[in-house]
């Protein structure tokens, strides 16, 4: 399983939509990063949790956190983290609130395989504006490519050429014909991908060279937003 789900109920109905479908239960579940939303149903899954050792690390730290609402709203009064972060969380979790936070049982550094029998998932740590912790999941021969959150701007909008670039050449350099989002219903192929990328690169010279896209589209419009971002708090 990619990613434990944000809550131990969002989690109990994917197992349960799972087991309608006949699949067999999940026998470890991967983690792309430690973001809440990825991780807070982990536990309910009862299976090992597979995570890069920063991941891991921050696990026992986000377990060790208070999650009521008066601490989100201390977080939140800090700066700490967004409304709409607090907003989620108590949507997704309404109080009073239980989280359980499961460490890590397999701890990888670069990355590691995973046999499936007619399938390989290679997981690989490529970090990114995102989170510096982003892995990625690439299942052969299918030829498809989980990316997780990765190619996400930072949890405060931003993006950067240092970081965003070589990602994207990482992203690219696996040969997959098709790309799996964190939070997209849509599956990209290869030559979207190379657009978005081609797109990403025009909004990044933009944005240093002080010019102006005229009518960009939407995606133009969100890279040039966060490269701006990127560039302003660096
Ligand atoms: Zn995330």
């Amino acid at each position: 399983m990619l990613d434990g789900g944000s809550s131990r109920a969002h989690t109990k109905e994917f197992l349960r939509a799972l087991a309608a479908e006949g699949a067999a239960r999940p026998f470890a579940v991967v983690y792309t990063h430690s973001h809440w939303d990825h991780v807070f149903g982990g536990i309910e899954v009862d299976a090992p949790i597979v995570a890069q050792a920063s991941t891991a690390e921050r696990l026992v730290a986000l377990a060790a956190m208070d999650w009521s609402d008066e601490a989100l709203d201390l977080r939140l009064a800090a700066g700490e983290v967004s409304p709409g972060h607090v907003a989620n969380v108590r949507e997704e979790l309404p109080a009073p609130r239980i989280v359980e936070v499961a460490p890590a049982d397999v701890i990888f550094h670069d990355g590691l395989s995973i046999e499936l029998g007619g399938a390989t998932v290679s997981v690989r740590h490529l970090g990114g504006d995102h989170s510096a912790e982003s892995s990625v999941m690439y299942v052969e021969p299918d030829q498809l490519l989980f990316l997780g959150d990765c190619t996400y701007p930072s949890p405060l909008g931003a993006l950067t050429p240092e970081r965003a670039f070589p990602l994207h050449e990482a992203i690219l350099a696996f040969g997959a014909e098709r790309y799996v989002e964190g939070h997209h219903p849509s599956i990209v192929s290869r030559h979207e991908m190379e657009q978005l990328v081609e797109k990403m690169r025009l909004a990044e010279r933009s944005v240093v060279e002080g010019l102006t896209i005229t009518a960009p589209d939407e995606d133009t419009a969100n890279f040039v937003e966060a490269f701006t971002a990127g560039h302003s708090s660096a």
